[in-house]
């Protein structure tokens, strides 16, 4: 029995030496949000969009697989032909569901212009579904990391 208790005595030293030994060396965890990671540069998060780059294509919308983005309407474009005629035709911009969004990058890699493009910026959490939807005015805000 006397030996038992030692073998468990010792047994208790090895875990607690790990823990005093912890008290010296320095945390990984960081106290977020005060304190914040740079991702590394390959990293994908939020999508940022130009809104001058931006033709209203509708690629990055037809080539996204889970149908994350709806292209909607903001604004007209008016075009004055030669022939002093001025056609008018509605001005899109994609707007991001990221509630559905996988993070393929397909949008980014399809844009003709290079108008969408995804950051390094994953702070994208919300209370509801509704916060996750993201308009082109928002996406045009996007900081490109956090
Ligand atoms: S973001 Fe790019 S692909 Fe999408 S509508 Fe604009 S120009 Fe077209
Ligand atoms: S990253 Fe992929 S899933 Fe997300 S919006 Fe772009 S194409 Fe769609």
């Amino acid at each position: 029995m006397g030996v038992l208790r030692k073998i468990i005595r010792v047994l208790h030293i090895i875990p607690l030496s790990i823990t005093f030994r912890h008290l010296f060396i320095k945390p990984i965890t960081v106290q977020y949000p005060e304190e914040r990671l740079t991702l590394p540069s390959h990293s994908i998060g939020m999508h940022k969009l130009d809104l001058n780059k931006c033709i209203g294509c509708g690629t990055c919308a037809r080539v996204c697989p889970n149908k994350t983005i709806e292209m909607v309407t903001a604004g007209v474009i008016e075009t004055k032909l030669k022939s002093g005629k001025v056609v008018k035709k509605p001005k899109k911009h994609p707007n991001v569901y990221l509630g559905r969004c996988m993070f393929c990058g397909l949008c980014e890699e399809n844009c003709p212009t290079k108008a969408i493009k995804l950051t390094r910026n994953y702070e994208m959490a919300g209370y509801t579904r509704e916060e996750l939807l993201k308009t082109y005015e928002d996406l045009a805000k996007t900081r490109e990391e956090v």
